[in-house]
C-alpha cells in the first residue's frame, strides 16, 4: 500500500469500473500513450489492456508509488520515469509525439495545460480528470461567467468535451471537490492569424482585469491605447477566439 501524501495530490482512484470509463474516452487508435500521475496504477491496468497500445510512459513524482509500479507491473511497453511532469522535456521524451492521459494532481492541472500549449504540436490527445470547476472553466463558451485565460487558450487549439462527472466517493482519499473527466482534441489550427507571443499576453492582461473594458484592461500591457475598435469597449469575457486574433492583430 502506498499512503496517499496530500501535498502530491495524491487521491487515488478505488473503482476500476470509472477507471476503465476514463481510459475508454481516449481514442482507441493511439499507439504513443503518456500517463501522468500514475500513483498505484489503476488507470495504468487499464490502459495496458488496450490493443493498439504501443508504448506506455508513467511520469510520477513519487518514490514510493513509482516503487510500487516496478512491483507490480511488468509489461515490455511500459517505461517508467521517475520525474516531474512540469519538468520533463517532452520533445526528448515522445519525439513523435503523444497522447496523455490522467487523473491529474488537481494542484498543478493549470500548468499542465499550460504545458499541453506549449507542447501543442505534440499532444494531439488529451484525457484528464481534473477539478470539476476547472473542466467547466475550460470547456465554458465565450460569454459564461467562467470563460477565462485557459478555456480562450486551450480552444484556440483543441476542441474541447466535458465528458462526465465523478463523485469524491470514488478516491481514496476522499477530495473536497467533485471531479470530471475532460477531452482535448486538438483541432485544425496551425498557426493563429496573428503574433501568437502577443496574443498570449492579451488574453492573460484581458482576464487579468476581466471587469474592465478591454482598452483599459490593456493599459498594464500596451500603455494608452489611441485609436478606436469596437472590440475595445467589450470585456475578456465576451470575445470567442476569433474575436481575440482581431484584437492582437490591432496591436501587432
Ligand atoms: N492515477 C492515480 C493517482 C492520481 S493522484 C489514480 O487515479 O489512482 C495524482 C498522482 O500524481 C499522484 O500519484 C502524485 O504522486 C502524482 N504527482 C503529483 N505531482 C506530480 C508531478 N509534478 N509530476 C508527476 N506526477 C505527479
Amino acid at each position: 500500500m502506498v499512503r496517499p501524501k496530500k501535498h502530491l495530490g495524491q487521491h487515488f482512484l478505488k473503482d476500476a469500473n470509472i477507471a476503465r470509463k476514463i481510459t475508454a474516452c481516449l481514442d482507441a487508435t493511439f499507439t504513443t500513450v503518456c500517463e501522468i500521475g500514475p500513483g498505484t496504477g489503476i488507470l495504468t491496468q487499464s490502459l495496458l489492456e488496450r490493443e493498439n497500445l504501443s508504448e506506455l510512459t508513467l511520469i510520477e513524482i513519487d518514490t514510493e508509488s513509482v516503487e510500487y509500479l516496478n512491483n507490480h507491473f511488468s509489461d515490455a511497453r511500459l517505461r517508467v520515469l521517475e520525474a516531474d511532469f512540469l519538468k520533463s522535456n517532452l520533445q526528448g521524451l515522445f519525439p513523435d509525439g503523444t497522447a496523455l492521459i490522467g487523473n491529474f494532481p488537481y494542484n498543478i492541472s493549470s500548468q499542465i495545460f499550460f504545458k499541453v500549449l506549449e507542447n501543442r504540436n505534440r499532444i494531439p490527445e488529451v484525457v484528464g480528470m481534473i477539478q470539476k470547476e476547472v473542466a467547466e472553466r475550460i470547456a465554458a463558451p465565450p460569454g459564461s461567467k467562467t470563460y477565462g485565460i485557459l478555456s480562450v487558450l486551450l480552444q484556440s487549439w483543441y476542441d474541447i468535451e466535458y465528458c462526465f462527472t465523478v463523485n469524491e466517493t470514488v478516491f481514496f482519499p476522499p477530495p473536497k471537490v467533485k471531479s470530471a473527466v475532460i477531452r482535448l482534441r486538438r483541432n485544425e489550427t496551425v498557426t493563429l492569424d496573428c503574433d501568437e507571443k502577443l496574443f498570449f499576453k492579451v488574453v492573460k492582461a484581458a482576464f487579468g482585469q476581466r471587469r474592465k473594458t478591454l482598452r483599459n484592461a490593456l493599459k498594464v500591457l500596451l500603455g494608452h491605447i489611441d485609436f478606436d475598435h469596437p472590440l475595445l469597449g467589450r470585456r475578456a469575457e465576451q470575445l470567442s477566439v476569433t474575436d481575440f486574433v482581431t484584437l492582437t492583430r490591432l496591436f501587432g
